[in-house]
């Protein structure tokens, strides 16, 4: 291809994430209406590979797509998937499990918002005593990786607790989808959902759940609570017509069709190794300029980590942001409750040579700053 180089930028933000030349330029395709049965065909596909890449049996799950952010598959699961009568379990130790217990909350659904500490892993016995106590829980949800703090979640236990009780295990992947491995049998999962500019280092604004397809069958005589996130609706609608209910991110989907083929070329476990190599120039640049991070080691996702603001007068986080920015470098505030935090991630095509980079960047900004080098605290 000879289309010019678009200048690279380092995002250290938690998604959308730095993607390549090859997947932006994807994009750029004849005009097509999405109706035609070429199209159709991409879909398909695609939808396939999405339940290949966390080890699914196309006969026992299916890709449901959706046009809209990340959170459009929280909406959809939270609304669809909780039979009458019967309540939904979330477990909530961050700000994107929370976000399962508001669309609960805004659709007036039955739930409980089982509210655990947000500097701790769940405590699979904690879920599993929530679960007993009530009969009536149909559904458990949580997140993998909160992405605001960094920590991951024991999902494979929890999934196994959810399903020792016979309860359906919806989990929000979107920030370990395509970056940890994840394998639906064996992490003991019926719903995951993730969105293409996370781990597949896509374009914006297609997402999807990947669900266990008898459980979906199952969920058609369930209240419906919305209409443009109802999972059943969407769903019957792929199988029966080949294609979304309503109009697709087409752009979106060219690109992410060449980002799941960038995928495989690199392969599951190379990519996993590459965030966790980028996860480590982060401490190392960390560690070298003398900050303190929130959350132990053993806890994180290796994705995301939480850095404390130092403890110095000259310290301005929109003044750094700002600085690095202008620069080529995007990081990012916290969300560590209350505390003075900013992150940085290890998402995107990027290679620990641009973390390097962005710490001597960092240092440079920080001196102008006048802040003391090492931090202090
Ligand atoms: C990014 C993200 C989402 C989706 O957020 P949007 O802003 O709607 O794209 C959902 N869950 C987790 C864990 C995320 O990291």
């Amino acid at each position: 291809m000879d289309y010019p180089k678009v200048k690279r930028n380092v995002l250290l933000n938690p998604g959308p994430a730095t993607t390549t030349d090859t997947v932006k330029y994807a994009q750029v395709v004849p005009d097509i209406c999405p109706r035609e049965k070429e199209f159709g065909q991409i879909m398909k596909e695609m939808g396939e590979d999405l339940v290949k890449i966390v080890h699914g049996d196309l006969n026992k799950y299916t890709a449901v797509l959706f046009t809209g952010s990340g959170t459009i598959n929280i909406d959809a699961c939270v609304s669809s998937l909780v039979p009458a009568g019967k309540k939904i379990l979330i477990l909530n130790n961050g700000a994107y499990s929370a976000r399962g217990a508001e669309v609960a909350q805004y659709y007036h659904m039955d739930h409980i918002n089982l509210k655990l500490p947000i500097t701790e892993p769940i405590d699979v016995a904690k879920a599993e005593e929530a679960i007993k106590a009530d009969p009536d829980i149909a559904v458990v949800y949580c997140c993998h990786h909160e992405t605001g703090t960094g920590i991951l979640n024991p999902i494979r236990e929890i999934g196994a607790v959810a399903h020792k009780y016979d309860k359906t295990m919806v989990v929000d992947t979107t920030s370990t989808y395509a970056m940890i491995p994840i394998d639906m049998d064996k992490d003991n999962l019926d719903f995951i959902m993730a969105s293409a500019q996370k781990g597949l280092m896509s374009m914006t604004g297609l997402s999807y759940v990947i669900g266990n397809t008898a459980k979906l069958e199952e969920s058609k005589d369930y209240p419906t609570r919305s209409y443009y996130t109802n999972l059943y609706m969407q769903y019957d609608f792929i199988k029966n017509k080949g294609e979304m209910h309503f109009t697709p991110p087409v752009q979106t989907i060219y690109a992410t069709r060449q980002a799941i083929k960038e995928y495989w070329e690199v392969g599951e476990q190379a990519k996993w190794e590459r965030h966790q190599s980028l996860w480590e120039a982060i401490y190392k640049g960390l560690d070298r300029l003398g900050f303190q991070t929130i959350i132990p080691r053993e806890m994180q996702s290796k994705l995301v980590v939480s850095v404390l603001y130092p403890n110095d007068p000259n310290f301005d986080f929109t003044t750094i942001h700002d600085y690095v920015y202008e620069r080529g470098f995007t990081i990012y505030p916290g969300k560590v409750s209350d505390l003075p935090t900013f992150r940085l991630c290890a998402l995107g095509t990027i290679v620990p040579k641009d973390v390097d980079d962005f710490f001597v960047c960092l240092e440079e900004g920080l001196k102008s700053m006048g802040v003391q080098v090492p931090v202090k605290y």
